[in-house]
């Protein structure tokens, strides 16, 4: 009697375990990044900090409420980046970085990871949100990558906002320009490490987002002003397709932020999704391998975000801050700065 009891308890128990694999309810996820790089407690104020917050929870909610909703995670990346994008805060749209004739120089890509499609501008300087540049250039062109003015007069002809170049400058980003400038004539020799840090955090600052959709769809968009102080229509990851931005249904979707060169040679984005495509590894253990075994043994710094197609969300950063939110399906939020959180 009480053996056949403990039988039928098993088999109750099993076939209990059997069905809640069998039936994988679908999820969506969201995350996003606002750069990677020397961001340290004691050089922020409280005032400071809680301004960053409040974007990255405004952005992040944009993008959590189309997906709620059964929106795509092109629509949730797109609108998620329009607001980093508006936001002075971030080096991307408004409040972008200057390049050394004290310009502008936007770059942006996105790649949908349903039908592998991706678009990418480089170079612009008057389209609002470069994100939708790039999106354009992949639903409206044969091509994949636009750049400079071409990418500009492309955009108007699609009907995307155009603003006059001001309206991106920024006086905190002037500033920037002009003390880079100045340590790079002094050769850096005689800055104080403070003074080296500081200046490190005025290089960078990227945006990105990634999304999982309720149809299993993912998405990566990417959007940047790139470097202070960049030359020569100098271009980073961000625009580049498998290095700043990557996104492919049977893996995952990345964002990266950081220093672009190495970024490029490592072929960050890609290279996490080929790990976990051709190798298994999960979408962390491969992220911890680009970041920490390749990109930092080359001398770059930076970090990424991701997620994968069953929701699983990655952060990875070998920098002392990355500005980062994940927003899960029941609506739990995280909105992180250092490393350590
Ligand atoms: N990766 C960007 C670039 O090199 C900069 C950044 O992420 O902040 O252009």
């Amino acid at each position: 009697m009480k053996k056949s009891f403990l039988l039928s308890l098993l088999i109750f128990l099993g076939c209990k375990e059997t069905s809640e694999i069998v039936v994988q309810r679908p999820t969506f996820g969201i995350v996003i990044h606002g750069g990677a790089g020397t961001i340290l407690r004691k050089n922020m104020t409280p005032e400071k900090e809680a301004n960053y917050r409040a974007v990255l929870t405004e952005a992040i909610q944009v993008g959590y409420e189309i997906l709620k909703a059964g929106g795509s995670s092109q629509k949730a990346v797109e609108k998620t980046i329009h607001i980093m994008e508006d936001s002075p805060l971030f080096n991307a749209g408004k409040g972008a970085v200057l390049n050394a004739n004290a310009s502008i120089e936007l770059d942006a890509s996105f790649m949908n990871g349903k039908s592998l499609d991706a678009g990418a501008i480089s170079g612009v300087r008057t389209v609002k949100h470069p994100i939708s540049a790039a999106i354009k250039v992949m639903e409206a062109s044969p091509h994949v990558m636009l750049s400079g003015s071409g990418a500009d007069i492309f955009a108007s002809e699609q009907g995307l906002e155009i603003v006059s170049p001001e309206y991106f400058y920024i006086e905190r980003r002037i500033n920037a320009l002009k003390q880079v400038q100045e340590a790079e004539h002094a050769k850096q020799t005689t800055l104080k490490p403070q003074e080296k840090e500081f200046l490190k955090q005025q290089l960078y600052g990227t945006v990105g987002c990634v999304a999982l959709d309720l149809s299993g769809n993912l998405a990566a968009g990417t959007s940047t002003g790139g470097m202070t102080n960049k030359k020569w229509n100098r271009i980073g990851d961000a625009p580049i397709i498998g290095a700043g931005t990557y996104a492919n249904n049977a893996t995952c979707a990345i964002s990266a932020t950081g220093w672009g060169e190495f970024f490029i040679r490592s072929v960050v984005a890609h290279d996490i999704s080929a790990l976990m495509e051709y190798k298994g590894l999960s979408i962390q253990e491969a992220a911890y391998e680009v970041i920490h075994n390749k990109v930092a043994k080359l001398g770059g710094d930076g970090g990424v975000v991701g997620i994968d197609r069953n929701g699983n969300v990655m952060m990875e950063m070998n920098t002392p801050g990355m500005y980062r939110a994940q927003m899960d399906a029941l609506g739990n939020l995280k909105v992180k700065i250092y490393k350590d959180e």
